[in-house]
C-alpha cells in the first residue's frame, strides 16, 4: 500500500500522512454559515474535503468527519431582520437547502454535523479556561482572547502579526488590550439571541465554535482540518490560538488543509455563467456530478475558473464515460478489485491529484474499450473505472438514465444551443480518443437529426446548422 501524501499549510510541504490514531482517523472542516444559498466557491471544500474522506476511507478502518453548521451569526441576524422573519427561520431554511445542495453534488453525509448553537456550553467552558490560564479577559461584557499571552501566534500564517492584522479587517474597540485580540463572547441586545453567561447575556464568536464543536466531537488534538484559504487567517489561526492554550498546549490538528480559491466574478465568467454562481441556480442547467467532476478537474490547491466551457468539457467527459460503461452494461462487476498499483489511485494518494486521476478515468475506458471480445479484461477494467470513480464520487449512475436523462434536458430546451452543440463536439472527440467509435458516429447521427452538420478537418470539427 503506498502512502497518502498531503500538503500541510502549517509545515509548507507535502508530508506523508501518520494517523494519530491509525484505528480511527479524524477530520473537521469548516461548515456553512447558514444564512444564503451555497455559492459554488464555497462548495469546493466539500466536495475536495469528501473526496479526501472516501480515500481515507479506502485506507483505514474508520474515519469520523465532522462537518459544522454556523447557525448562529451576525449575517444570519442580519438576513433574518431584512427579511423580517424568525432568525431560526433562516438558519433551518438555509441548512435544509445546504444539506440538499451537497447531496446533489454527490458529497457523502459526514460521521457528525454539529450545530453551533447546541454547543454554547463547551464554549462558555473553553472561555473559562482560557481565562483561568491567562490567556483571555472580560472587558465591557466581551470575553477576549489575549493574543500576545500567546508566543508563536501566527505560526499557522507565517505571516508577522502586525502585516497579518494589516490585511485583516481587525475591529479596533476602545475594550481591547490589543488590536488583535479577537472575540471569544459578546453582549447580546435584548432583541438579539443570546445565552446566559458569567460575563452577562451574549453569543460565541465564530472562530470560538468551531473550537468547541470539535474539542467535543472529536476531542482535543484531531488528524485533519481543511477549509478554503481564505480561512487560514484570522479564522483557523484563531481556532489553533484557542484549542491549543485551552488545552494547555496539547496539539491541536497535524494536518492543515486548505483549497484554493474559485475565480467565478471576473469578467469572463459573469458573462458565460450570468446569476448561476450558486449551487442551487447552477443545478437547474446543470447537473450534480457534472459541477463535482468540473470542481475535481483541478487539484483542490490550485486556483480554478470556473465557467460555462469548464462545466462544457467535464459534461463531455461524463457523456463519454458513460457512454463506455453503457457499451458495457452487461459486463459483471468485481466490487473488491485490486487497485493499489492503478495510476489513478496513486494520483489520489498524492495529495489528492485529481486531474490526473480523471485522465486516468479516460485511459481506463479506453482500455475496455480496447479489450472487446475478452471478457475477463473487460471485467477488470470495468470494475476499476467504478472503483475509481467511486472514489472521486463520479460514475455511479445508472449509464442509460445518465443518458436518458441528458438528452431530456437538451430536449427541453428551445432548440439545440451553440453550447450544447460544442459540448457533444467536445465529446465526440474525447470519444474518438477513448477509441469509443460507436459514441463518436452516434453524436454525429444525433447532430444531424437536429440539423447540426460536422465536418472534420485536420485543425478540428467545424460545423454548421443545415436548417
Ligand atoms: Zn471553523
Amino acid at each position: 500500500m503506498s502512502d497518502l501524501t498531503l500538503y500541510n499549510t502549517r509545515t509548507r510541504q507535502k508530508e506523508k500522512f501518520q494517523a494519530i490514531d491509525a484505528d480511527c482517523v479524524k477530520m473537521y472542516v469548516c461548515g456553512p454559515t447558514v444564512y444564503n444559498y451555497v455559492h459554488i466557491g464555497n462548495a469546493r471544500p466539500f466536495v475536495a474535503f469528501d473526496t479526501l474522506y472516501r480515500v481515507l476511507k479506502a485506507l483505514f478502518p474508520k474515519v469520523v468527519y465532522a462537518r459544522n453548521i454556523t447557525d448562529i451569526d451576525d449575517k444570519i441576524m442580519k438576513a433574518a431582520a431584512e427579511q423580517n422573519v424568525a432568525i431560526d427561520e433562516i438558519s433551518s431554511k438555509f441548512t435544509e437547502a445546504f444539506i440538499e445542495d451537497m447531496s446533489a453534488l454527490n458529497i457523502e453525509q459526514p460521521d457528525i454535523a454539529p450545530r453551533a448553537t447546541d454547543t454554547i456550553k463547551e464554549m462558555l467552558d473553553m472561555i473559562e479556561a482560557l481565562i483561568a490560564q491567562g490567556h483571555a479577559y472580560v472587558a465591557e461584557g466581551h470575553a477576549l482572547f489575549d493574543v500576545k499571552s500567546m508566543p508563536d501566534y501566527g505560526k499557522l500564517s507565517n505571516r508577522a502579526l502586525e502585516d497579518m492584522l494589516e490585511g485583516a479587517r481587525v475591529e479596533v474597540a476602545p475594550y481591547k488590550k490589543y488590536a488583535g485580540d479577537f472575540v471569544l463572547w459578546k453582549p447580546s441586545q435584548e432583541n438579539e439571541p443570546g445565552w446566559d453567561s458569567p460575563w452577562g447575556r451574549g453569543r460565541p464568536g465564530w472562530h470560538l465554535e468551531c473550537s468547541a464543536m470539535i474539542a467535543k466531537h472529536l476531542g482535543k488534538s484531531i488528524d485533519i482540518h481543511g477549509g478554503g484559504r481564505d480561512l487560514i487567517f484570522p479564522h483557523h489561526e484563531n481556532e489553533l490560538a484557542q484549542s491549543q492554550c485551552a488545552h494547555k498546549g496539547e496539539a491541536f490538528v497535524n494536518y492543515w488543509l486548505h483549497n484554493g480559491y474559485v475565480n467565478i466574478d471576473g469578467e469572463k465568467m459573469s458573462k458565460s455563467l450570468g446569476n448561476f454562481k450558486t449551487v442551487r441556480a447552477l443545478l437547474e442547467k446543470y447537473r450534480g456530478e457534472t459541477l463535482r467532476f468540473t470542481l475535481l478537474s483541478a487539484q483542490y490547491r490550485s486556483d480554478m475558473d470556473f465557467s460555462a466551457e469548464s462545466i462544457a468539457q467535464a459534461q463531455a467527459s461524463l457523456d463519454s464515460l458513460y457512454g463506455t460503461l453503457r457499451k458495457y452494461a452487461d459486463i459483471d462487476v468485481d466490487a473488491n478489485i485490486e487497485i493499489g498499483s492503478e495510476p489513478a489511485w496513486l494520483a489520489l494518494l498524492d495529495d489528492l491529484n485529481t486531474p490526473l486521476a480523471i485522465s486516468e478515468l479516460h485511459a481506463l475506458a479506453k482500455t475496455l474499450n480496447k479489450a472487446e471480445g475478452d471478457n475477463l479484461a473487460l471485467q477488470k477494467a470495468k470494475s476499476k473505472l467504478l472503483r475509481i470513480g467511486s472514489l472521486l464520487g463520479l460514475l455511479q449512475a445508472d449509464p442509460e438514465a445518465w443518458f436518458t436523462e441528458a438528452w431530456n434536458a437538451r430536449a427541453n430546451s428551445e432548440e439545440l444551443t451553440t453550447e450544447n452543440i460544442e459540448a457533444l463536439i467536445a465529446e465526440r472527440q474525447q470519444a474518438k480518443l477513448d477509441k469509443n467509435y460507436a459514441r463518436a458516429d452516434e453524436i454525429r447521427e444525433q447532430l444531424k437529426a437536429e440539423g447540426v452538420v460536422l465536418e472534420d478537418a485536420r485543425e478540428g470539427t467545424s460545423w454548421k446548422r443545415e436548417r
